[in-house]
């Protein structure tokens, strides 16, 4: 969603509704698209930062759960403008060209000066938004369905170029059509912010109410049929209000037996009974800043996470030097950073030097310069005390067992070896910090549990299981 400011009816009806919808089945990614927005608007970004946080408001709002969906604002997902530039390589420009709505927009925006790269390239950046998070589905209304035909274009041709070991990097995202109700805007045109038509999300009652009174209507004689499909306010009844409501609305209004008054009245506690709860929680997270500012790191971290993992494969197939991930021609690793054990593990001694070797070469093919410290125990290239411990366990009965002795360590990296594989587990801090309180009664050494399970692995804390599949092959840079 673009942040051009407050959203309105029509945009919660044409995408958010249906996206609250989706959520209890999917795992979605929305986003604040303020380098789209960019693209029209580069020469007035006053507002930019606050429409992005009116949005990201908006979004909460209106039933975006952000434990459910990662909510994020793009440009603090610094990978979307890494893989527009890759995308930027290979798309020959007549792609771009060819796009109805690069000149569409230009007829739109007569005074603007549209000639600009940045314009040009926005479906590359769209097909970046989304393939970086490498979706089974987009979900659009019919109207944008060929936009996504341009993504799909764009990884087939990324994949015919790159591949990694012939496997291709972007899977082609299927559509998954939402439905985009009618509706009108008060003046019966498009609804738009830019036309002053629109009722927003964050309205007050009172406001709605003047807003559906003032609508244009089509029936200035209570003899005159109308038409509710045609209407703002039969609109608003078509999606806001009751079966026996908007059926006594529609033959009233068909076969005039009631007045626009009496219909617009009662289309104002109908659109406000929808409206009242998405108000509260708005007026209610507005009041606590903080919140959203967590919700927003949240979402960009875990979108991070998902967009670097791809970024990982991207950068290696088309082969981009990546320092301190040069891998040893005895490790293969696999799409999703899967690596291979190497074959020396099987003629370990011992538990701890099969761990060493396990570990080693861990290490080597990490997205990160690592000197050992001690066993175990790492430091990061940058110094500066970061330690990350990184330890190995070997599956046994569906769980892996890990003991720890050394705790003050800032990242730690837990090894899962599954038969030939090792399954890694990148954990930031702030999750580490929780692992040493919830064991802090337990003295000298730690033991870690992790359970897999059907939807991937569980770390047992306490009484406590914690999915940790998001950090899964995280190869964020180690600080
Ligand atoms: Fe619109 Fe209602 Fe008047 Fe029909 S009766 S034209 S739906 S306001």
């Amino acid at each position: 969603m673009r942040p051009t400011g407050q959203l309105h009816l029509g945009n919660y009806v044409g995408a958010l509704q249906g996206w609250v919808k989706l959520q209890e089945t999917y795992d979605g990614f929305f986003f604040v698209a303020d380098w789209h927005a960019l693209t029209t608007d580069y020469d007035n970004t006053a507002r930019l930062s606050d429409n992005s946080l009116e949005v990201m408001l908006d979004f909460v709002a209106a039933g975006l759960d952000p434990e459910k969906s990662t909510l994020f604002v793009q440009s603090h997902v610094l990978q979307h403008a890494e893989l527009h530039v890759l995308f930027s390589m290979i798309t020959p420009l007549g792609w771009l060209e060819r796009v109805p709505s690069f000149k569409e927009q230009q007829q739109n925006l007569p005074g603007k000066d549209l000639h600009m790269y940045g314009f040009l390239g926005y479906p590359l950046l769209q097909a970046a938004d989304i393939l970086l998070y490498r979706p089974a589905f987009v979900p659009v209304g019919e109207d944008q369905a060929a936009h996504v035909e341009l993504t799909r274009e764009v990884a087939r041709r990324f994949n015919s170029f790159y591949s990694l070991k012939g496997k291709p990097i972007f899977p082609e995202p299927g559509l998954l059509l939402t439905p985009t109700p009618k509706l009108l805007g008060t003046d019966k045109r498009k609804m738009s912010k830019s036309y002053g038509n629109s009722i927003l999300l964050s309205d007050e009652a009172a406001v709605v109410e003047e807003k559906i009174k003032n609508s244009v209507t089509d029936r200035p004689k209570l003899t005159d049929h109308g038409d509710p499909d045609r209407c703002p306010v039969g609109n608003l009844h078509q999606i806001f209000s009751g079966p026996e409501r908007l059926a006594h609305i529609t033959q009233g209004c068909t076969q005039a037996t009631i007045t626009c008054v009496e219909c617009k009245a009662l289309a104002v506690p109908s659109v406000n009974a929808h409206l009242s709860p998405i108000r509260e929680r708005r007026r209610d997270l507005a009041q606590h800043p903080g919140r959203l500012i967590e919700i927003m790191k949240h979402g960009a971290a875990k979108a991070t996470r998902a967009a670097e993992a791809t970024m990982v494969e991207a950068r290696e197939a088309v082969g981009l030097l990546r320092i301190g991930a040069v891998k040893d021609s005895a490790i293969t690793a696999e799409p999703g950073g899967v690596l291979r054990v190497p074959s020396s593990a099987k003629e370990a001694a011992n538990l701890q030097e099969w761990a060493q070797i396990i570990t080693a070469a861990w290490v080597k093919g990490a997205n990160a310069i690592l000197k050992p410290d001690r066993p175990g125990i790492f430091i990061t290239r940058n110094g500066r005390g970061s330690k990350v411990g990184v330890h190995a366990a070997a599956e046994k009965n569906k769980k892996w067992e890990f003991t720890l002795e050394d705790r003050p360590i800032q990242t730690l990296v837990l090894l899962a070896v599954d038969g030939e594989r090792i399954h890694d587990y990148v954990l930031p801090p702030k999750f580490v910090s929780n692992v040493w309180k919830q064991f802090e009664r337990d003295g000298a050494s730690v033991r870690i549990r992790m359970i897999r399970s059907v939807a991937g692995a569980l770390l047992e804390l306490g009484n406590k299981q914690i999915p940790i599949q998001e950090y899964a092959s995280a190869y964020l840079p180690l600080q």
